[in-house]
């Protein structure tokens, strides 16, 4: 703390030092300190000239904490305490900013406190957010009839355990018997956090304190549903765990990290030997060579024609045209065993040549394309005379999409290559005519049939000196060494991992007879386009978390299980959807459409699976729109429920009726804004949203 000196760094040059007697430096832990016993006086001061008053502060926010029959008293206290803080503040020269205090009071009554608590010149009335009534602590999954939770006891004044007290720390003592309220007056919002962590902590006591709060009998105690069944409900609305996407967060920083250009210093940082350079090498899980690419001085434009018809059927009359010059078809594969290639074919009268190319198991079917397209660029350009047209044709309009482009990023290689064989071919023939065109693929296009033949084969005969067999006119080159692997190789790893994961905690965390896992991440199309109330009842039957009978007895809302149409002793989701006479007609709907899609019967299926296939999204949604399954609960009978409250269930059932109604209202074309947005369609993510959101 001494010998301490201030420099000026500007623009690279340090001026001399300035010797600092007073103050400490920013940061330092000594400041709350000093400032602390700077203000310990203001307890004492105030504690003494308010009676029961007490004090609370962390560094400069102090609260006032008091106690009264009522809510005026409670406030001439709160005010007493205020001025006296602040003729201590006067004495000692320390200002407080009144204007951020804050008052909030716990009571009984349901009413909102009128007092007021008197702060310097303003009035400051109790934050009607942060002012609680204390039956929230009351824990409804205690039985009927047991009084107390040693909380509610004391408010109750019929304490008969006082060694309940105290147990878990302060907040008890701050509730005195007989009286209405605790409150606290701070100087700062440091305030509300303290209030609010003792909200929460009455909250985790009311909630988890108790046993029976965890059981699937009390689900009205902390607003959650018992079996919430959080793995069905991720996969279903493609929120993924954190974990998962923390590591996914790494792996792409990895990856964006190796796409930049050769020479960017950032690049080097993946696989240094520093933490953070194996924290990514090891997220990212791929060591070894990476493609490259590389910064240029001046984008260069292809001279080159980039054609695509809007029509496939006019695409195709193209391929197949007679034209003059060379006419080139490409095509890249990948096989399930990851293993790549492309071809080149073009027609020696009759019969059909070309080039076939394997890639090895690091590159994806983008890079085969393109690697494709460049070298069939090549070969055109190593012919002895050249032709006066050139016509590449490729199925991949993302490889065609590249050519245009030589920025840095994933294939760049092959965009530049091209541009290197289009300059020779120009030079070689003025005027030349060189135009790579789309293609549709699986059309019956001769030459496209004959690529795609051979792509696969390029791509599953590995020759045995290297990975790379060049087979053009009797010509033979082999590669050496596998090529680098590719980004796009690597970004398909990265999204494939993500997915299993997301499969794997999911699958963790769902019920297997209730649930069956999507195969694909692509959500239901025709469940996006319904209405969201559709859709979200068609999400409770698939998570099996909706309302049937068998599903709101085990969560102890219903008597008994039984189907309160046809009083079968289980209403299962089967049983609406196979069984229930109450919806015959429907049912036979549903089932002849699934058998029409699917080609598969009733009997061969559960519910559980057909909710899992997307080719029976429509009918389902159309049985769910004309029937009440999974909307309908009749009330419990009367004599069931005497002197009971209305469960959390009937009040939410009630409330939707009334929804409904506004719903219809306003299909008929009546005007309500509190109903407006219903309606609507559900927004689903779909895969590109998903992609999107995980890019930043
Ligand atoms: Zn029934």
């Amino acid at each position: 703390m001494s010998d301490r000196q201030v420099k000026l760094v500007l623009d690279g040059k340090t001026g001399e030092g300035n010797p600092v007697d007073t103050g400490i430096p920013q940061g330092s832990p000594v400041a709350p300190i000093l400032f602390t016993t700077y203000l310990s006086g203001i307890f004492d001061k105030v504690e003494e000239a308010v009676p029961g008053i007490r004090g609370l502060s962390f560094v400069d926010d102090i609260s006032w904490w008091a106690d009264g029959t009522d809510s005026t008293a409670v406030a001439a206290k709160l005010s007493a305490a205020a001025a006296a803080s602040i003729e201590w503040a006067a004495e000692n020269g320390v200002a407080f900013d009144y204007g951020k205090t804050e008052a909030a009071l716990f009571h009984k009554k349901r009413s909102a406190p009128r007092a007021t608590v008197a702060v310097g010149t303003n009035n400051v009335p109790f934050n009607k957010e942060a002012t609680r009534w204390l039956g929230l602590a009351r824990c409804p999954a205690l039985p009927k009839g047991t009084p107390c939770h040693p909380n509610e006891r004391r408010q109750k004044g019929c304490d008969k355990t006082p060694a309940a007290n105290g147990a878990d720390g302060t907040h008890t003592s701050q509730l005195q018997e007989g009286h209405d309220s605790v409150c606290p007056v701070s100087h700062h919002v440091r305030r509300r956090a303290a209030v609010e962590r003792r909200l929460c902590h009455w909250h985790a006591r009311a909630g988890g304190g108790n046993p029976a709060a965890d059981q699937p009998g009390s689900p009205g105690n902390n607003g959650l549903l018992p079996d919430n069944q959080p793995g069905a409900l991720s996969m279903e609305s493609g929120l993924r765990a954190a974990t998962a996407q923390l590591e996914n967060r790494q792996r792409r920083f990895g990856l964006r990290l190796l796409s930049l250009p050769l020479g960017d210093h950032a690049r080097q940082v993946v696989g240094a030997p520093t933490e953070i350079g194996r924290r990514l090498t090891n997220a990212l899980a791929h060591g070894g060579p990476t493609e490259s690419t590389v910064l240029l001085e001046k984008p260069e434009t292809l001279e080159a024609e980039l054609l695509q018809e809007e029509e496939e059927a006019e695409a195709k009359a193209e391929a197949e045209r007679t034209r003059p010059g060379l006419i080139m078809f490409t095509d890249g594969s990948r096989l399930d065993d990851g293993a790549t290639g492309y071809s080149v074919v073009w027609k020696r009268g009759l019969t059909w040549a070309g080039a076939k190319v394997h890639m090895g198991n690091n590159q994806e079917a983008y890079d085969a394309e393109c690697a494709a397209l460049a070298h069939a660029l090549e070969l055109a350009a190593q012919r002895s005379s050249t032709p006066e047209r050139v016509t590449i044709f490729s199925d991949a309009q993302a490889a065609i999409r590249r050519m245009a482009s030589d920025e840095p990023g994933p294939g760049q290689q092959y965009p530049l290559q091209a541009r290197k064989h289009i300059t020779t071919l120009r030079r070689a023939r003025r005027g030349i005519v060189i135009e790579i065109r789309w293609c549709p693929a699986h059309k019956g296009v001769i030459g496209n049939e004959k690529a795609d033949e051979w792509a696969k084969i390029a791509a599953g005969q590995p020759n045995i000196h290297g990975v790379e067999l060049l087979n053009s006119s009797g010509r033979t080159e082999v590669r050496a060494a596998p090529l680098p692997r590719s980004l796009a190789d690597l970004k398909r790893e990265i999204s494939e991992k993500k997915w299993a994961e997301a499969r794997q905690w999911a699958g963790g965390r769902a019920s297997k007879t209730k649930y069956r896992m999507p195969k694909s991440q692509k959500p239901d199309g025709a469940v996006a386009d319904s209405t969201k109330r559709l859709a979200s009842r068609y999400y409770q039957l698939k998570t099996g978390h909706a309302r049937t009978g068998q599903y709101l007895h085990w969560a102890k809302v219903r008597p008994d299980a039984q189907c309160w149409w046809c009083k079968c002793p289980s209403q299962t989701r089967d049983h609406l959807f196979k069984v229930c006479p109450e919806w015959r007609t429907q049912q036979k709907i549903l089932w002849a459409e699934v058998l029409k899609e699917t080609k598969r019967w009733k009997s061969r299926w559960t519910v559980r699976d057909l909710l899992a296939d997307g080719r029976c999204g429509r009918a389902v949604l159309d049985f769910l729109a004309s029937t009440d399954v999974g909307r309908r609960v009749p009330l419990v009978d009367e004599e069931d429920n005497a002197g009971s409250e209305v469960s959390e269930w009937e009040l939410r059932e009630h409330q939707e009726r009334q929804e409904e109604g506004e719903e219809k209202a306003e299909a008929l074309g009546a005007e309500d804004e509190m109903g407006a947005g219903e309606g609507l369609p559900l927004f689903l993510p779909t895969p590109d949203f998903m992609a999107a959101a995980g890019e930043d």
